[in-house]
């Protein structure tokens, strides 16, 4: 804790720092914070994972917490869960202090909201547009407000919030401390930081500072139709104790949930299309564990923070290395080992090689699992779990059959049948996932990227080059 507190941080913050298990500041954290407890405006540049809510949490808390005023921080997200998670860490942050975050967004019932905000709670972190709602009911005034946040602008720029987020800027005191952060610095955020922020300081946490050593990648070279068969053996051999599948449309997650289901797996789908209800309950299970993967597009898992996620599987390679870096960024938080696995067609290939230029980490290339590979896999498993029976030792009650079985039948015949039985053997029922055309390769700026060896994608349809986001 020692770095915690050189940074000036007091000590009912630090103590809940302990408390949540943080050892020492993240790059981030220790370049915002003092630079922030000085009430400068700041943009910061870092990738999803590198410990951005508490870079900028723990200043607003210390900055607010002697002065326990209505609407003094708020903080805006692109989405509600992002909402629900950064207030969570806040609150968590703030457990030993007077202040309180309170999340606003859309979807939720809005009498409650009102209820919730005449406790008067000192920090809001909403979505824009249901913050645009408050402020029109005049439910909620910004005339205290001494702090704005905007966590992962680009998102909510990409998302169309930037009306919403100019008005609301236009409505509280010049005079506030600003914080802009975003994964990427496109020149839409880079206009939206001249315009709102003052001479503010530039902390950029990129290539090879992102905190993802804990993660090991890997890729399958294959086709389109195989695709779902090598996902199967896979989770077979890996047999993860939660993951997160990403597919690149909406029917692929669709179709890969229900394809998963019937070969008997515990999987659900996310996407956009879905009532935030049905989200909601499919998130909660899956953090309960009662289902073990979740089948996601980019935009239904950004800024998720599901903890124990043990693999991602990019059964589409993403459409660009932030993607990329966003995805895998699900798994191995906070010191956790984790396996991102990405299945790559052969004219994709190419797309592959940048992600792993612009990530500056090499991908592994793994051969193609068989069914045999499959079989010893869940075969390893059916002994892990007999094992473990034996070191839980309630079998007492079995044993009188076990004998009487054992005059009949010699031990290794009677074993292996029973090996079999706990065995989950190859399914092959028969499902349908629709073909996907490969990536189509985007102009990055027209930098760094490698010119493709082939150039095969220009028969695919345009997807007027908003990839990300279906
Ligand atoms: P970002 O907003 O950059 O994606 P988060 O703020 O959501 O990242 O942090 C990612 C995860 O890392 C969270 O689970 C958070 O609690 C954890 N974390 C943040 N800072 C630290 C730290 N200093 N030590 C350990 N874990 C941390
Ligand atoms: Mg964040």
């Amino acid at each position: 804790m020692d770095k915690f507190k050189s940074l000036g941080i007091s000590a009912a913050i630090i103590k809940s720092l302990s408390d949540m298990g943080f050892e020492e500041p993240t790059p981030i954290q220790e370049q915002a914070i003092p630079i922030l407890m000085e009430g400068k405006d700041l943009l910061g540049q870092a990738q999803t994972g590198t410990g951005k809510t508490a870079a900028f949490g723990i200043p607003l808390i210390e900055n607010i917490k002697d002065n326990p005023q209505a609407n003094q921080g708020i903080v805006l997200t692109p989405t509600r869960e992002l909402a629900i998670q950064v207030s969570e860490e806040l609150n968590k942050i703030a457990q030993f202090t007077n202040v309180h975050a309170l999340p606003i967004y859309g979807g939720q019932d809005i009498q409650r909201q009102i209820k919730a905000l005449k406790k008067r709670p000192q920090i809001i972190v909403a979505t824009p547009g249901r913050l645009m709602d408050h402020m029109e009911r005049r439910t909620i005034r910004l005339l205290e407000t001494k702090i704005v946040v905007l966590d992962e602008a680009d998102e909510m720029l990409n998302m169309g919030f930037i009306e919403d987020i100019e008005k609301i800027l236009g409505s509280v005191p010049t005079e506030r401390q600003m914080l802009l952060f975003s994964a990427t610095m496109p020149k839409s955020i880079q206009v939206l930081s001249q315009r709102f922020l003052h001479d503010p300081s530039f902390i950029s946490i990129k290539g090879k500072e992102v905190t993802i050593p804990l993660v090991d990648q890997d890729y399958y070279e294959l086709h389109d139709r195989q695709k779902f068969d090598v996902l199967c053996r896979l989770l077979d051999i890996q047999s993860p104790e939660l993951a997160i599948v990403f597919g690149r449309t909406k029917r692929r997650v669709d179709e890969l949930a229900e394809a998963l289901k019937k070969r008997g797996y515990s999987a659900e789908g996310i996407h956009g299309d879905l009532t935030q209800a049905k989200r909601d309950a499919v998130l909660r299970q899956f953090r309960e564990g009662i289902i073990d993967i979740l089948v996601a597009t980019d935009v239904a898992a950004r800024g998720l923070d599901v903890s124990g996620v043990t693999h991602v599987y990019n059964y589409d390679i993403p459409q660009d290395p932030e993607s990329y870096v966003h995805r895998i960024g699900r798994t191995g938080r906070a010191g956790r080992t984790g396996l991102a696995i990405t299945f790559v067609i052969p004219r994709e290939i190419e797309h592959l090689r940048f992600i792993e230029q612009i990530t500056k980490r090499k991908i592994n290339r793994k051969p193609v699992p068989t069914v045999t590979d499959a079989i010893v896999g869940q075969q390893r498993l059916a002994v892990e779990k007999l094992l473990q029976e034996v070191q839980e030792g309630n079998y007492e009650s079995y044993k009188g059959r076990a004998e009487e079985l054992l005059t009949e039948i010699d031990s290794v015949t009677l074993l292996s049948a029973a090996l079999k039985m706990l065995t989950k053997e190859p399914d092959t029922t028969p499902v349908k996932i629709t073909e996907e055309a490969p990536l189509r390769i985007r102009n990055y700026g027209g930098s760094k990227r490698p010119s493709p060896a082939k150039k095969t994608f220009s028969k695919n349809k345009p997807r007027s080059g908003a990839g990300k986001f279906y």
